[in-house]
C-alpha cells in the first residue's frame, strides 16, 4: 500500500506580508494568520493605521509589526520588503491586497489622470512586491505569492472599467508568473472577491446591499472580510504546495447565479 504523505496544514511561524492591511480584508487576513500563529508584517499608507492593525494583533497574543507602504511607491516597496525580511529573518507569504477604486465613464475628463492614479496600485504594485519579495520568498520552504482581484476581472459593473482593466490585469499576471516561477515550489494564485462589508463598500447603504446581495449572490449576503481571509489562508499552506494559476472567486455565488 503507498504511503499517504503527512502535508502540514499549519502557517505558525511563517512570515507573511500584508499590503493594505489596516481595513477590510487585509486587516481581517492579518488577524486570521496571526491567529494560525504565523508572523504579520501589517502594511499601510500609514504608519499609524498599520500600528493600529498590529497592536490589535499583539493585545490578542500574536506577533505582528505595522510598516507605512503606499504600494504606489515603488522604492518604498523595495525599502519595507527588505525591512521586513531583515525584522523577521525571512519572508515566507506575500498577499497583495492593497486597493482602492474610481467610478468613472470612458468619456470623462478626468479618466487619463484615474487611470494614470489606480493602475500603479492595483496592478502596478503587484509586479513590484512580487520582484522585491522574490529573493526572500525563495529561500522559504513553502512560498506562497496571493493576489487580490475581484469579480470585476471576470464579469463588469458600469462604469468601471479601469478598476476591471487592472483587475483582470491581476489574474494574468497570477497565471503567467504560477508557470514562471512554478518550477521554483513558488505558489502564485489569486482570489476573487465578491461584495464583502469592507471600507471600499462603506459608503453603499445598507438597504441597497441587502437588495443587491439578494437579487445578485447565491447565498444571499454581503461577505465577512474574514471569510475571504480564510480563503488567503488556505493557499498559504504547506498543504496547498500542489495548487498553483488559480483564480478561485469568493462571491457568495456572485457570477454562478443566472436567476
Ligand atoms: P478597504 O478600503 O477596507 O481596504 C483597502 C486598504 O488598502 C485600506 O487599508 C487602504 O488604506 C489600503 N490602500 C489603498 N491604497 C493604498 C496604497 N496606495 N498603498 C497602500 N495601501 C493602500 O477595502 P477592501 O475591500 O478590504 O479592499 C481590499 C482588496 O479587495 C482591494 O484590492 C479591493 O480591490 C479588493 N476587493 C474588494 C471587494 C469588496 O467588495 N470589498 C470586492 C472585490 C475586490
Amino acid at each position: 500500500m503507498a504511503f499517504v504523505a503527512e502535508l502540514s496544514r499549519s502557517v505558525q511561524g511563517r512570515v507573511v506580508l500584508i499590503t493594505g492591511a489596516a481595513s477590510g480584508i487585509g486587516r481581517a487576513t492579518a488577524h486570521v494568520f496571526a491567529r494560525e500563529g504565523a508572523r504579520v508584517a501589517v502594511t499601510d499608507r500609514a504608519q499609524e493605521d498599520a500600528d493600529r492593525v498590529a497592536g490589535e494583533i499583539r493585545a490578542e497574543g500574536g506577533e505582528a509589526v505595522g510598516w507605512a507602504l503606499d504600494v504606489a511607491d515603488g522604492q518604498a516597496i523595495e525599502t519595507v520588503a527588505a525591512a521586513v525580511a531583515e525584522r523577521f529573518g525571512g519572508l515566507d507569504i506575500l498577499v497583495n491586497n492593497a486597493g482602492t477604486t474610481r467610478v468613472l465613464k470612458i468619456d470623462d475628463g478626468r479618466y487619463d489622470a484615474a487611470w494614470d492614479f489606480l493602475l500603479p496600485i492595483l496592478l502596478g504594485s503587484h509586479q513590484r512586491m512580487i520582484r522585491a519579495a522574490l529573493p526572500h520568498l525563495r529561500r522559504s520552504e513553502a512560498p506562497r505569492i496571493v493576489n487580490i482581484a475581484s469579480t470585476e476581472a471576470l464579469g463588469a459593473s458600469s462604469p468601471g472599467s479601469i478598476y476591471s482593466a487592472a483587475k483582470a490585469g491581476v489574474t494574468g499576471l497570477t497565471r503567467s508568473l504560477a508557470v514562471e516561477l512554478g518550477r521554483e515550489g513558488i505558489t502564485v494564485n489569486c482570489i476573487c472577491p465578491g461584495p464583502i462589508h469592507t471600507g471600499m463598500t462603506a459608503a453603499i447603504p445598507d438597504d441597497n446591499k441587502t437588495i443587491y446581495a439578494r437579487r445578485r449572490t447565491a447565498l444571499g449576503r454581503y461577505g465577512d472580510p474574514a471569510e475571504v481571509a480564510h480563503a488567503i489562508l488556505n493557499f498559504c499552506l504547506p498543504a496547498s504546495s500542489y495548487v498553483t494559476g488559480v483564480t478561485l472567486r469568493v462571491d457568495g455565488g456572485l457570477m454562478v447565479r443566472n436567476a
